[in-house]
């Protein structure tokens, strides 16, 4: 299998690596090479330049506004995409809930989202994980009773990413109680204003308001927000929870990542040598930077096979979502060691900022390192647990 690129990958790589340097603003730029969160409104602005190139979708089809690009061009944009330091356009709404109701909504319920889930008119959050039922989703116990042409829902759902921003969540609701557990449940998009909803915020290790526990009351959804036919709602997950671990690989960031980490190291001074000098922590960095290497190699394996017309989501997804999301954890861990002392003060992200730029906690950079060494621990958790994707992986790609 040749995995080089061709002339005109190389071509299309340039336009693309232009295109970011010309138009990414340079505010957002740095607030993420600074590891610094960014805004829900640059996340806005970003993603609708991006939807006026025709570019807020990459692997939607021509149709819906897709730019019609190969899973290689796809690959390719996402490393230009980390190597600019360009935020991800909101993945609840172009990789989750976007291609859930192209291949299965109604012609007015696509009309109607597409556009708007395009430009972040409308911001999704995802209801699916519940006390309970996070793992093992399909005990999931929400439910939702019709009366005429609503539903009516009562429930809880556990670490709603977003709500606190969204205007629509799609949810997974029980329907029925007597089938199989997979069997019961129904698709929902439920909008946020909806009387009954309740919002509460869970603060993470961060110090960072990223997620929420989300309550329902007596809500009423329209039966025409029912996604696909009542009941099939796990086929529809299914497909959208195999979506989502595709591109969850991302040699890019680690890249990114390890290039700072060397230049920070540069930085900073052990004894009369730079960090980036010493001979243990060039050991450790080049590890990871060698196991960055082969995960890039074989997503581009798997890239070219879903090119070829592979079978997607192959369950090679999950060992890259895996080997993924550790690599991000080490270099999280590196950079910690970058910073030393620097990394120590427990406070929330914002004290910390703001103690840095008042000059009172070392340099600006070791500020955001620790609250995103804690967030980084996440990684292996969402879209399926690392351990749930080791089983994928030894009953699909091992056949154990
Ligand atoms: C920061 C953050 C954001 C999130 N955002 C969202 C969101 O926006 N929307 C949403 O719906 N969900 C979200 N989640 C939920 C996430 O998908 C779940 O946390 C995840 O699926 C694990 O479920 P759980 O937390 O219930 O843990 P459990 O399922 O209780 O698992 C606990 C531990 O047991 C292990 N385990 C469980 N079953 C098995 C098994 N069969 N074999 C081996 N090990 C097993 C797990 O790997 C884990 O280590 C988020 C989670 C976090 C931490």
């Amino acid at each position: 299998m040749d995995i080089r690129y061709t002339p005109e990958e190389i071509a299309f790589r340039d336009e693309v690596r232009a295109f970011f340097k010309e138009n990414l603003p340079e505010e957002i730029k740095r607030n993420q090479m600074k590891g610094h969160r960014v805004s829900k409104e640059d996340i806005v602005t970003w993603q609708r330049i991006l939807n006026a190139k025709g570019w807020a979708a990459p692997l939607w089809p021509r149709e819906y506004g897709g730019p019609g690009w190969d899973a290689v061009q796809y690959y390719i944009f996402k490393e230009e995409s980390y190597r600019a330091w360009a935020p991800d356009a909101l993945s609840f709404n172009i990789g989750s809930v976007g291609p859930v109701l192209i291949a299965f909504g109604t012609d007015e319920q696509k009309k109607y989202f597409l556009p708007r889930l395009l430009n972040l008119d409308f911001w999704f959050c995802q209801g699916f994980s519940e006390p309970g039922a996070g793992s093992d989703l399909a005990g999931l116990r929400t439910h939702a009773v019709r009366d005429g042409d609503h539903y009516v829902i009562n429930g809880q759902k556990m670490w709603t990413s977003g709500a606190h921003w969204a205007d629509w969540m799609f949810c997974l609701v029980r329907t029925d109680n007597t089938a199989r557990k997979q069997k019961g449940i129904s698709y929902l998009l439920i909008d946020m204003k909806t009387p009954g909803i309740t919002v509460r915020p869970i603060i993470t290790l961060d110090g960072n308001h990223h997620t929420n526990e989300t309550f329902f009351d007596n809500v009423r959804v329209p039966v025409a927000n029912r996604i696909g036919e009542e009941n099939r709602g796990w086929e529809y997950a299914k497909f959208l929870l195999g979506n989502e671990r595709v591109g969850h690989a991302r040699p890019g960031v680690s890249k990114a990542l390890i290039a700072q980490a060397k230049a920070l190291a540069a930085q900073v001074m052990v004894g009369d040598e730079p960090l980036s000098e010493n001979r243990r922590f060039r050991e450790k960095l080049a590890l990871i930077e060698v196991e960055t290497k082969a995960l890039e190699m074989t997503n581009m394996m798997v890239v070219a096979q879903i090119k070829k017309g592979g079978n997607r989501p192959d369950p090679r997804t999950s060992v890259l979502k895996m080997k993924g999301s550790e690599l991000q954890q080490s270099i999280h861990e590196v950079l910690l060691e970058v910073a030393g002392l620097q990394a120590l003060p427990r406070l929330s992200k914002a004290q910390i900022m703001e103690l840095a730029t008042a000059g009172m906690v070392g340099p600006d950079w070791a500020a955001p390192l620790a609250p995103n060494y804690f967030i980084g621990r996440a990684k292996s958790i969402v879209a399926g647990s690392n351990e749930i994707q080791h089983n994928v992986v030894a009953k699909a790609v091992l056949g154990l």
